[in-house]
């Protein structure tokens, strides 16, 4: 049984949460102890009590912390990128890649934690200074979905810890294993008791544990759960982060180098099976390159290898779960019978290991209004909608209540800025995949894909910390 972190000690659950092989379902991956509600107010109580001493303690001792965290990911990357794989069904590649973005990060708040600071302005009236802080909120609840299992804590823990935030970490109950794993690395670099918790367990009792006694709230997941978060949390009077989902446009006109229209459309809607956020899964094509562009991305899927994570020949990895599995069916029926035209894939895989497999498919003569464009599916499903023009295109990129990324390929300068300019997300890609960011700079998007300040980068600061103005007469 693996445990929770708990006040620094490792505790069992009221119950037990299993962890099961998305790429071979006869592999149990392990036993998880399941904190309930009640053991997750005592590790917000255990925060708060943290709090105090861990908001004072100096920058170069934070900065040494995260320093010591990347150096320990980096020392066990293979090992972790192969949970990441047999847990999260990624590739062996898109595993590893993850655990080096997630060292990566840590090691960049390692440095962000020694650079921020505050402002000093002279005052509009004589003889007075303002002086302008930042602070740490308090207790964090961080609640993490299971698509990016190493990356999203990371980039949750590692500002929150930095800025002189305690936490807790409510990791999705598909990847308790990864979590485990990266608290098991936090607490052996001499983490002081309570400062950062774990709590492996069910979304219901986060929402009844984790989202009282704590000052703010950094949620990543699906809409419906962020709105849920959100009206308990502004009863609360909690700061809130929420980043949900997407139903990214990626635009291809006339002008554009088919190859890389391909590339950017094969990596963006299909790679780690269609499961990101920022995943292209509205293909926006102009009437001159729309059928040498079908063609090519076609043939392309084909050739893709799809099966058991574990093999490095694989290029697409399972789904993540049974209900994942059914849903990507009942989209891809709910397409033909909206009338779009399932030109390839979307066949359940016959692997050697049972597992949750689908070729990756595509749907052409679909209209932008159908429920295929407008709703998240969350796997290796896209679909293509035929425009006359770049302004028609950029119409239809931003006709949905979602904003995350959105990106263009065409060798025209103007229309790159135009869209660039103009298109609503948070995100703008121009020539490249939709999906595929640096950790350096800020991540997020507008209308129902985010909600509260951005995630990472300098801008993570405007979370993680509240500012006070003070006014000092000389
Ligand atoms: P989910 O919303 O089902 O679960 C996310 C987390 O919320 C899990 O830990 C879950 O246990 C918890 N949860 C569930 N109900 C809750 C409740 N009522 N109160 C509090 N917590 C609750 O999402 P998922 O299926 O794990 O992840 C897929 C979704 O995440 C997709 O919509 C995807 O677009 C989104 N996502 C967004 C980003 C981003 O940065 N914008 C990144 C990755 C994934």
């Amino acid at each position: 049984m693996n445990e929770n972190l708990i006040n620094g000690k490792w505790l069992g659950g009221a119950s037990t949460l299993q962890s099961w092989n998305p790429s071979d379902t006869r592999e149990l991956v392990g036993d998880y102890a399941a904190a309930d509600a009640e053991q997750m107010q005592q590790a917000v109580a255990a925060a708060r009590a943290a709090f105090g001493a861990w908001q004072h303690t100096t920058t170069q001792m934070r900065s040494d912390f995260l320093q010591r965290v990347a150096n320990q990911m980096m020392a066990e990357k293979e090992s972790l990128g192969l949970l990441v794989s047999r847990e999260a069904g990624k590739t062996l590649a898109e595993g590893l890649g993850e655990v080096v973005r997630a060292a990566q990060i840590f090691q960049f708040f390692a440095g962000e934690c020694l650079r921020y600071g505050g402002e000093s302005l002279p005052s509009v009236r004589p003889d007075i200074g303002v002086q302008i802080s930042r602070h740490a909120l308090g207790v964090v609840s961080l609640i993490t979905p299971w698509n990016f299992p190493i990356a999203i804590p990371a980039w949750k823990i590692a500002p929150a810890l930095a800025f002189g935030n305690t936490l807790v970490l409510k990791p999705s109950e598909y990847t308790p294993g990864v979590a485990h794993a990266l608290f098991r690395i936090l607490a052996a670099q001499g983490l002081p008791p309570g400062v950062a918790n774990l709590v492996n367990g069910s979304g219901k009792h986060a929402a009844q544990g984790l989202l009282s006694g704590v000052d703010a709230v950094s949620f990543t997941g699906s809409v419906h759960v962020g709105q849920s978060i959100a009206q308990t949390a502004i009863g609360e009077m909690i700061r809130l982060q929420l980043e949900m989902g997407g139903k990214n446009p990626l635009v291809v006109l006339d002008d554009a180098d088919l190859d890389v229209a391909v590339e950017c459309a094969l990596n963006g809607a299909f790679f780690s099976a269609g499961q990101r956020c920022t995943a292209s899964s509205r293909l926006i094509v102009t009437e001159g390159i729309h059928d040498r562009f079908v063609d090519a991305l076609t043939a392309r899927m084909r050739a893709m290898v799809v099966g058991n994570s574990l093999d490095k020949a694989t290029q697409i990895g399972p789904v993540i779960n049974q209900s994942q599995f059914d849903k990507i069916q009942h989209y891809l029926d709910l397409g033909k019978r909206e009338g779009a035209e399932l030109v390839e894939g979307g066949s359940p895989v016959e692997a050697a290991t049972p597992g949750y497999f689908v070729r990756p498919a595509l749907f052409t003569g679909s209209h932008n209004a159908m429920r295929i464009n407008q709703e998240e599916i969350f796997g290796p499903v896209a679909s293509v909608i035929k425009v006359a023009d770049y302004d028609e295109a950029l119409v239809t990129a931003n006709d949905t209540r979602f904003g995350l990324s959105a990106g263009i390929c065409t060798t025209s300068l103007r229309a790159a800025n135009h869209f660039r300019l103009h298109v609503r997300s948070g995100l703008a890609m121009v020539n490249l995949p939709t999906a595929g960011l640096d950790y350096h700079v800020p991540f997020g998007g507008t209308r129902a894909s985010s909600y509260g300040p951005r995630e990472q980068g300098r801008y993570a600061v405007d979370f993680y910390t509240s500012t006070k103005t003070a006014y000092i007469a000389y």
